[in-house]
């Protein structure tokens, strides 16, 4: 696959040493491709071509999220004993700063953006990467050891990781979504809760109390569990308190801020926050760098996005909302009457819950 992630995957490994050999099932020209960055390394361009006839030639392959797993390339690449690695796999492998992991069915993008302003105001030197946009695979290398990576997962990247180890990560929530290409939601939430699979008790993994789905997966995770709720009080993790966002580990309960002073609007976004104060604040952060990045941070372009007010009339960009879940929670989120427009592709998802 050579898109965005497979282009930074090539060239992060063409940078150390290995020569890459490019293919997607697309012509360069069909992809558009800017090759510019490989272009002072040697790479092989096989674009367009059956992977399966250069297999016995490579060494391993790094695959694509895009790239569903019933291709051909697979079973043979398994028969012929050549690996297959994700590209967050590939990230992973080349990264030396500890990984901020933020996965879910909803909330990822906006919950990464969030996680990365508050390590940056608590002084990390800090590189959000991921499904956000810049793939992991692509700066890993760059960041220093003493640096922080926060990184947005999303289901499609993890099918094949096996070593993949975030210092602390959060999945926000599992609802449906994606039964297109995983077929159940068992296997879904399978994959999702592969990026805790490689941790252990010195690393941390946050759940969402108030999803039956999430908070299921407790028992049988490696590393250390916490949650957030917006509804109960936790042991280990954060939580509401008469309003307030509260995080405690360890028997410490620090306070962080007062809910309302977040500028992001709707209750979903109080699940984001809490969660990004859950999987930030056991790796050290100051209460009042968390404070700030909460009450500074404006939300990201597409979410719930105001884009004008004419006439009375507010009109809102919510085009990142791409499953029933989200759409619901969006409408939750509306303080006057609503008119909704609706579109997008079917992913085998009910809508009842929607239209009720
Ligand atoms: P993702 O990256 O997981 O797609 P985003 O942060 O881009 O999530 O948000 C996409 C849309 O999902 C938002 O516009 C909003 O409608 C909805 N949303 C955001 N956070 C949540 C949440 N925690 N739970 C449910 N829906 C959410």
């Amino acid at each position: 696959g050579m898109a965005r992630s497979g282009l930074a995957a090539a060239t992060a490994l063409a940078r150390q040493g290995p020569v890459p050999v490019i293919n997607d099932s697309r012509s360069a020209s069909a992809l558009q491709l800017d090759l510019r960055d490989l272009h002072p390394y040697p790479y092989v361009d096989a674009l367009g071509q059956d992977p399966l006839s250069f297999l016995d030639r490579v060494d391993m392959a790094v695959v694509s999220p895009g790239v569903p797993p019933t291709v051909p390339l697979f079973a043979a690449a398994k028969k012929a004993g050549v690996p297959v690695i994700a590209e967050i796999e590939l990230g992973y492998l080349l990264s030396s700063a500890p990984i901020v992991a933020i996965g879910g069915t909803n909330g990822k993008t906006t919950t990464t953006a969030l996680t990365g302003e508050i390590f940056q105001a608590d002084g990390r030197d800090t590189y959000v990467l991921g499904n956000i946009g810049d793939p992991l695979s692509g700066s890993a290398a760059e960041v220093p050891e003493d640096g922080v990576i926060v990184a947005e997962i999303a289901s499609l990247q993890l099918e094949f990781t096996d070593s993949f180890r975030p210092k602390s990560a959060v999945l926000l929530n599992v609802t449906e979504d994606h039964l297109d290409r995983f077929g159940s939601m068992e296997r879904y939430v399978e994959v999702k809760a592969k990026m805790f699979a490689n941790q252990n008790k010195t690393d941390y993994a946050v759940l969402n109390l108030d999803n039956p789905i999430t908070a299921g997966l407790a028992s049988q995770l490696p590393g250390r569990v916490l949650f957030f709720s917006r509804d109960h009080e936790v042991e280990d993790g954060a939580y509401l308190d008469e309003g307030k966002i509260v995080f405690r580990m360890d028997g410490l309960r620090q306070v962080i801020c007062p809910a309302e002073e977040l500028r992001i609007p709707g209750a979903h976004n109080f699940d984001n926050a809490l969660a990004a104060v859950a999987v930030s604040m056991p790796l050290g952060v100051k209460p009042s760098a968390a404070a700030h990045a909460l009450r500074s941070f404006a939300g990201v372009e597409h979410r719930i996005e105001r884009v004008c007010e004419r006439a009375g009339v507010l009109y809102i960009n919510d085009s990142k909302a791409t499953n029933p879940d989200s759409s619901i929670k969006a409408v939750e989120a509306m303080d006057r009457p609503t008119v909704l427009l609706l579109g997008g592709s079917n992913k085998n998802s009910d809508y009842t819950p929607l239209f009720r």
